[in-house]
Parts: structure tokens; sequence; C-alpha cells
């Protein structure tokens, strides 16, 4: 028998039976759906704040969206980025080692303040010179759930790539 309408995840596109309608806050731009497994999966990821930093509903979803769809690769949250002392020298959003890329998920507040833009740059050159790409991805200008869906896929696209060449320059090296 047919049912009346599928719903499916926004996270990682299961049928939803007994879904759970996840709004986001009320200054954001869209809804988010969820299967069970994925709400649970959110839950664990629910504190808003962690060691003083904000973790926003969209850094949340892109990470559950990007950990769903490259499941062979694995997907850090809150990723400590540490020197060779081990030494903590920032925490990423989202860190996928393999393909040495780290994403950044933003608010407005990282174009409006000057001293936050400086240490992103810092930032980002550091990560550089480590080999990493950082590529930031700004909540405002996702408006609806398949502008998530196409930015989740083109770095889905950008990961797989980086993996590639990441491992082409480690066999290289090797020669
Ligand atoms: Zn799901």
């Amino acid at each position: 028998m047919e049912t009346a309408e599928s719903v499916k995840c926004s996270i990682c596109d299961a049928d939803i039976t007994e879904g759970v309608i996840l709004g986001f806050e009320k200054t954001d731009n869209y809804d988010i759906l969820m299967c069970d497994n994925c709400c649970q999966e959110y839950d664990t990821l629910k504190t808003n704040r962690l060691k003083g930093r904000y973790l926003s509903n969209y850094q949340k979803c892109l990470y559950l969206a990007l950990k769903h769809q490259l499941s062979e690769l694995d997907v850090y949250f809150e990723w400590a980025d540490k020197d060779v002392l081990g030494k903590v020298l920032k925490t990423v959003d989202i860190a996928i080692p393999s393909a040495k890329l780290y994403i950044e998920v933003n608010g407005a507040q990282h174009v409006e303040n000057c001293e936050q833009l400086r240490s992103d740059l810092w930032r980002s050159y550091y990560s550089f010179n480590a080999g990493f790409l950082t590529l930031s991805v700004f909540n405002d200008a996702i408006k609806s759930v398949e502008e998530f869906y196409q930015i989740v896929g083109f770095l889905v696209d950008i990961a797989h790539a980086m993996e590639k060449r990441s491992k082409s320059i480690a066999s290289q090296k090797r020669e």
C-alpha cells in the first residue's frame, strides 16, 4: 500500500514515518526535517555553548549532513587543531583531516568585526601552511533547504577531490 506522501529526512534522506520537525531558530531561513535517528544524533550536539564557543544550528546540521554523505571519511565536529606539542591553537567548526579540509560556519559578525576578520585570516593562513584548506560557509547566504542541499553537495565534492589530492601528494612524497 502506498503512503499518502513520503517525507524525507533533510540530513540522511531516510523516509520519515514518525519524524520530528525540527524548526530552526526564528532568525533563520528554513526548516530542517529530521528522522528519529538524526534527531538523536542532533540531540547529542544540543549544547549551544561549549567552552565559551557558540554552536549554531547551522553548524550542527551541516556537520550531520556531511557526516552522512561522507560516511567513508572521518568528519569531526568542534575539532581541536593542535601544534606539535599538543597545544590547542584553534577550534575548527567542522574538520575532515584525511581531506585536509576545514569548514567554518559563520554568522554575520564575521564580516562586521575587523578583529574577527583579522583572526580568521591569520587562522586560514596558519592552516594553509599545515596543508589545510579552510572554507567559510556564511549562514545567511542559505535561504532554503534546497540551497542547503546544494551547499552540502558542493562541500562533499570538494572533500572527495581534496582527499584524492592529499593521497596523491602523500604517494609522491614516498617515491
Ligand atoms: Zn535522518
